[in-house]
């Protein structure tokens, strides 16, 4: 899977590059380096996800420390608010439980910003479309669960079960054109598994999806930490 999905943006950019050697169409040659542009783009994208993908991977637990849960989702919230405006869509913060998590609090936030992203992104394109996605969490005993709720196209159930797989998209066409790599959720789930924690997916199609990261509080296990929020 990993050298198709990297060969395919690489054959685009040879054939590309070979099409500019022989053009000599201003008009067209700033065309193509558009397109060189957006595909060297998705390689460098693929490529990180990659890497953050590999380093999960070979890593026995995660460096933890408290944060503060409220902490996690507002810094989670304040990357994603441009990409909010630009899909000109409202971008909330639902209601967030008091204290803390012992976590990798990179980690946590990478995972939530895979979430909103994915939120933002498959969000219903028509005119009359209601265009939101809220964060929250909540407890659950001692698991904190984090939930991250769109109004968009939704998942089919049948693709629901296999979306946390690396490189599988339901619609392979809008994933490429929203700048999909295919391994945003295989993160996310990879980050609930180093945390002892788990993932878990609700949707309609049609009315949008809620995708739920449920990680252990880690408050009443071992040592106290130290807290590490600013
Ligand atoms: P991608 O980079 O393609 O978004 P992901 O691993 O993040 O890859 O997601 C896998 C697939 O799951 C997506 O291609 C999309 O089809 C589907 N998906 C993920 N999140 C959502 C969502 N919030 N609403 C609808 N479909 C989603």
């Amino acid at each position: 899977n990993v050298s198709h999905e990297l060969k395919t943006p690489i054959g685009a950019l040879i054939a590309l590059a070979e099409t500019l050697e022989v053009d000599d169409d201003a008009e067209v040659m700033k065309r193509l380096a558009g397109r060189v542009l957006h595909e060297a783009e998705r390689l460098g994208r693929i490529v990180d996800d990659l890497l953050d993908l590999s380093v999960l991977e070979v890593q026995a637990a995660p460096d933890r420390s408290a944060a503060r849960i409220a902490d996690v989702i507002s810094e989670a919230v304040d990357r994603l608010a441009p990409a909010a405006r630009t899909a000109g869509a409202e971008l909330t913060i639902a209601e967030v439980s008091e204290g803390s998590i012992v976590c990798d609090r990179r980690q946590i936030v990478s995972a939530l910003c895979n979430l909103l992203e994915n939120g933002l992104k498959y969000l219903d394109d028509g005119e009359e479309a209601v265009r939101a996605v809220a964060i929250g969490a909540s407890r659950d005993g001692t698991d904190v669960v984090f939930h991250v709720t769109d109004t968009g196209i939704g998942i089919p159930e049948s693709d629901r079960e296999r979306i946390f797989e690396r490189f599988y998209r339901v619609d392979r066409a809008r994933s490429r054109q929203t700048g999909g790599t295919g391994l945003g959720l295989a993160i996310v789930r990879h980050v609930a598994h180093v945390h002892g924690g788990s993932t878990q997916v609700r949707s309609e199609e049609g009315a949008g999806s809620t995708f739920l990261l449920v990680i252990p509080s880690g408050l009443s296990e071992g040592p106290p930490m130290q807290d590490a929020s600013p």
